[in-house]
């Protein structure tokens, strides 16, 4: 087994970091959910894909690999070797946030630009999967998430045994800096509601509100990352974006789109945006109960928002899935029974 290391690692990890739903008491029955699926799920094949990372410019190759239940999503560096090249995708990883989500382990191992495929995978509905990354940068593919949620269906989805577990909002938790704002409130579903606004007449003002996880493959994940020319170039100037183009971009210049193609939405930006925060989100560590209100919120403000929620106990509860929702046999029993 090419990841015995990993084994080895997850075993040591099974008392430790993905136990906070052990140390908790049960929580009462809240319901009926939108959330029904209420076991864990993986990849049922390993997947690759091939491409260039956005701001080293450089070829990368991933691999999505199907894991245990409980395991989380776990990105592992393949050009590294031993317990130092494994970076658990958790929003206490999170090392680096700035223009996007990297995360980083104590040997200062790092793997940049996680947020899309995270976004896919949690659209998706993978609990647990391994993550191999040829180098310290995802692919940028189209700027999207939608690569990702290709392979993702071309590897198919497999069952566990194992109850899927919910992060449960118990407490409306906020955080702002400057004209940025998120919180995260109680609901009964995910929902998600994002503002942006800019002083430029093609973005202007967007909102959006929505359960993302209804519409997240035909209404979020093709939306793209975006830019402002002046902004590219003071980037490349820093010797960032190297490997970024308008193959992977939206480039907005003045009040117009330099892409051939224009824009795939209307409200692109801001759908992007949701996705973006889809993918931050993902780091709790499982799928969210609760809303979520961002306001030109981006990477840096979704995790000091995790931060200050799992700073506060008394906001927060972890909860199977089937807890609050019907379980899927005991239709498919129900069905059986009236056939
Ligand atoms: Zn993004």
């Amino acid at each position: 087994m090419r990841f015995a290391f990993l084994q080895q690692w997850l075993r040591s990890q099974a008392t430790t970091d993905r136990s906070p739903a052990l140390a908790i008491p049960r929580p009462e029955f809240t319901g009926p959910t939108a959330l029904t699926d209420h076991l864990q799920h993986t990849l049922r094949n390993r997947i690759s894909c091939t491409g260039i990372g956005l701001h080293s410019g450089a070829k990368v190759s991933l691999t999505l690999h199907p894991a245990d239940a409980d395991t989380g999503i776990v990105f592992v560096r393949g050009d590294l070797d031993g317990e130092r090249a494994i970076v658990p995708a958790t929003w206490r990883h999170v090392v680096d946030t700035m223009l996007c989500t990297t995360i980083g382990n104590d040997d200062g191992v790092r793997v940049a630009t996680i947020e899309h495929l995270m976004a896919a995978l949690h659209g998706c509905g993978i609990d647990n999967a391994i993550v191999e990354v040829s180098g310290a940068e995802v692919p940028i593919m189209d700027g999207s998430a939608a690569p990702f949620v290709f392979l993702i269906e071309c590897a198919g989805l497999a069952v566990q045994d194992q109850p899927r577990r919910v992060l449960r909002i118990r407490r409306k938790v906020e955080v702002q800096t400057g004209a940025g704002r998120a919180s995260l409130a109680p609901a009964k579903d995910f929902s998600l509601g994002f503002e942006i606004e800019y002083n430029n007449k093609l973005i202007a003002r967007q909102r959006l509100n929505v359960r993302p996880l209804d519409i997240f493959k035909t209404e979020i994940c093709r939306a793209r990352t975006y830019g402002f020319e002046h902004e590219v170039e003071a980037l490349r100037a820093r010797g960032l974006a190297r490997g970024g183009s308008l193959d992977n971009a939206v480039v907005v210049s003045g009040d117009t789109v330099l892409n051939k193609d224009g824009l795939r939405y209307r409200d692109e930006f801001v759908r992007h945006k949701v996705l973006d925060a889809m993918g931050d989100l993902y780091l709790a560590g499982g799928l969210i109960r609760g809303h979520f209100e961002g306001q030109r919120a981006g990477h840096g403000l979704n995790n000091q928002l995790l931060r200050a929620l799992f700073a506060d106990p008394s906001a927060w509860v972890w909860e199977d899935a089937g807890e609050a929702a019907p379980r899927r046999a005991s239709w498919e029993q129900a069905l059986a029974a009236t056939a």
